[in-house]
């Protein structure tokens, strides 16, 4: 993108004080640090949100974070550091091209931790049922918008059909089984289910040509 200010720093047309660097990915100090270290993580290629990502490159984006994570904190003579990102301008974001942020953190630095960005209330009952809504959704994620340049696993309906508790195998969900009232306040509406499947066999009729 021509416009764009990490696409001008990607391609060396601004200038960065560079701290790595592979085909795909750049990092390079904030112009702004929030603590000393601070590093700023860019893929060279203009997404503006994580989810624009396809999943391989997010993969190696991934490696790349991590291994800045094992190095920086340390150059900078701590252990730790919050690792984030603004993923869009409701979460904060101001330049529209996907980036992370490595920020280390010392003793006493008075920072606070993510947990403490917003807090917003939240119905605890309703936590069971949301928690269905997502693994439900996670299971058909073709209802997320994923779409053919940038696809999710691709499920049939009937194996898509929600649970009740988990998805684990046999051996995760023995060592990690819920409480046993879960099951019934977790159980979605019916009309919920039915709301799902029809939406997603609508999807997949699309996506399936
Ligand atoms: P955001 O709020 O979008 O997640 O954060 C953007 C970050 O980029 C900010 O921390 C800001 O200081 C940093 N930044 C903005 N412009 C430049 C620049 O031209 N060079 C560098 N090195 N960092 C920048
Ligand atoms: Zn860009």
């Amino acid at each position: 993108m021509t416009d764009c200010l990490f696409c001008k720093i990607a391609s060396g047309e601004i200038p960065s004080l560079k701290v790595y660097e592979t085909e795909l990915f750049l990092a390079f100090l904030d112009i702004n640090p929030c603590s000393k270290g601070h590093t700023v993580i860019i893929p060279k290629k203009h997404y503006q949100k994580l989810e624009e990502v396809p999943v391989e490159e997010a993969k190696e984006m991934f490696s790349f974070i991590y291994k800045l994570v094992k190095v920086v904190p340390g150059v900078v003579g701590t252990t730790d550091c919050n690792i984030g990102v603004n993923n869009g301008k409701f979460a904060g974001q101001e330049v529209p091209h996907l980036h992370f942020h490595i920020i280390p953190r010392f003793e006493g630095d008075k920072g606070i931790p993510i947990q403490g960005l917003v807090r917003v209330e939240v119905n605890k009952e309703e936590l069971p049922v949301l928690a269905q809504k997502i693994l439900t959704a996670m299971q058909n994620p073709i209802a997320q918008g994923s779409n053919k340049e940038n696809p999710i696993e691709w499920r049939k309906p009937k194996e898509a059909k929600p649970t009740l508790v988990n998805n684990a195998s046999p051996q995760q969900n023995k060592e990690n089984t819920p409480p046993p009232q879960q099951e019934k306040e977790e159980k979605p509406t019916k009309s919920d289910e039915r709301e799902w499947q029809e939406f997603n066999l609508k999807e997949q009729d699309k996506d399936i040509s």
